[in-house]
């Protein structure tokens, strides 16, 4: 039955993905992606009811237009699909100090998102631009926004997880202090991982591992994220595709003064050129690296240092918990389908309480959910990420 339909939007920097479904029987209609926003050519992908469909949208297209598109190219000839959605969710990067959780979009609400694209410039004015071509084009609903932040699930962290040790004042005054990202995505597994577990999610101790092109880790202690590896941006923490995660800033410092590099370079360097890139020499991409792992030397040594980091972020948030781990989580696109880092990193971990299962490691992959360790270790559970699904079940509970 379509009805109870929430339309999700998700503007990123050079992307909009979308999507439609019904949060209360999960059952996705319609999800799409259009790539490559201002670049040469820009393409629509969509998929209804198991039907794919592509399209170009043009050249240097904006945000504004793409969305049009959206609406008037696929949206709207969808047979009473229009007409049943009831509310709409817009992922937002960043939220700031102020926004704790999930909230009716309104004018207050704009302000403080506007306020916070200081700490997201590349998000923030993207999902703002979504949120204003949204209420333009379903003016009936233009009191069922509801914005899903990705900073919310940090907002019970404590001072000790979220300050620098560098002067309070820069802290009081502007704000600088760590804000975590992926949340949504940590939030909806963990939720997931509870009932995997049958365990109270308010007595969950669990690590949550987000593994993709960016890549974090959560530390949740009865269901409270007390810590996580992103920092004022997504650049802090774990190796990523492109980004160096933690790096003593004497490197900034050292590029800057000694080796004559502008601080523009530096940032894409440290953004665009770093992590498994940057290491490998060839690729971010784990398919790639994946197949060359044994014959490339240099491959090998840049998924090494992946695991490494993160068995180390790991081993350190178990010491956060206040009992015995209840699980370790791997989700994203190299968490849900790389065997090979979940073995690596296990492996390093082994006098940790962790023993993986290797067939069920390799099994589980493409999709797929499940548990990949043996009887007498530390549960691990693999879980695909749905943030969609978090975004619309947030959008019902608060416009109903
Ligand atoms: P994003 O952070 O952009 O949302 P994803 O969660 O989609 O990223 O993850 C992208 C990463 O996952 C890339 O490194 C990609 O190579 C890897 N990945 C996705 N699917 C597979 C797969 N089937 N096998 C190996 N690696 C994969």
């Amino acid at each position: 039955m379509l009805n109870n339909l929430i339309l999700v939007l998700n503007c990123g920097s050079s992307s909009i993905k979308f999507s439609i479904l019904n949060p209360n029987t999960e059952k996705k209609y319609l999800s799409g992606l259009v790539e490559c926003l201002f670049l040469k050519k820009t393409y629509i992908k969509w998929e209804y009811l198991g039907v794919k469909y592509k399209k170009c949208v043009g050249s240097n297209i904006s945000h504004e237009y793409a969305l049009n598109f959206i609406f008037k190219e696929v949206l709207s000839k969808i047979e009473n699909i229009y007409n049943n959605i009831i509310g709409i969710g817009h992922r937002v990067v960043h939220g700031g100090e102020k926004i704790k959780e999930s909230i009716l979009v309104n004018h207050e609400v704009i302000d403080l998102i506007k306020q916070a694209i200081l700490f997201a410039p590349l998000h923030n004015p993207a999902n703002l631009i979504g949120i204003k071509i949204v209420i333009n084009q379903f003016p009936h609903l233009s009191k069922k926004n509801v914005a899903v932040f990705d900073t919310s699930f940090y907002q019970k962290m404590p001072k000790t997880s979220f300050l620098y040790a560098i002067p309070y004042i820069f802290y009081k005054k502007h704000h600088i202090r760590r804000y975590g990202a992926h949340g949504i995505s940590h939030n909806y597994v963990s939720h997931v991982a509870s009932v995997m577990l049958n365990k109270d999610f308010d007595s969950l101790n669990i690590i949550t591992c987000h593994l993709g092109n960016g890549a974090s880790i959560s530390a949740i202690r009865n269901g409270v994220c007390v810590d996580t590896s992103m920092g004022l941006t997504p650049l802090e923490g774990l190796v990523m595709g492109t980004r160096s995660g933690d790096i003593d800033p004497s490197v900034i410092f050292f590029m800057y003064k000694k080796l004559g590099i502008n601080i523009d370079k530096i940032n894409h360097i440290l953004t665009q050129e770093s992590g498994l890139l940057g290491l490998s020499g060839v690729s971010s991409d784990f398919r790639y690296l994946e197949k060359n792992y044994l014959s490339n030397k240099q491959v090998k040594l840049s998924v090494d240092i992946f695991c490494y980091r993160l068995s180390k972020y790991i081993s350190s948030y178990m010491c956060l918990m206040d009992k015995k781990l209840d699980s370790l989580v791997f989700t994203g696109g190299i968490g849900e389908n790389v065997p090979l880092i979940r073995d690596i990193t296990l492996s390093k971990l082994s006098i940790m309480g962790f023993k993986i299962n290797i067939k069920k490691n390799i099994l589980i992959k493409n999709g797929k959910s499940g548990l990949i360790t043996i009887k007498n270790s530390i549960p691990v559970l693999v879980i695909p990420t749905n943030e969609e699904l978090l975004i619309a079940k947030e959008t019902i509970k608060i416009i109903s």
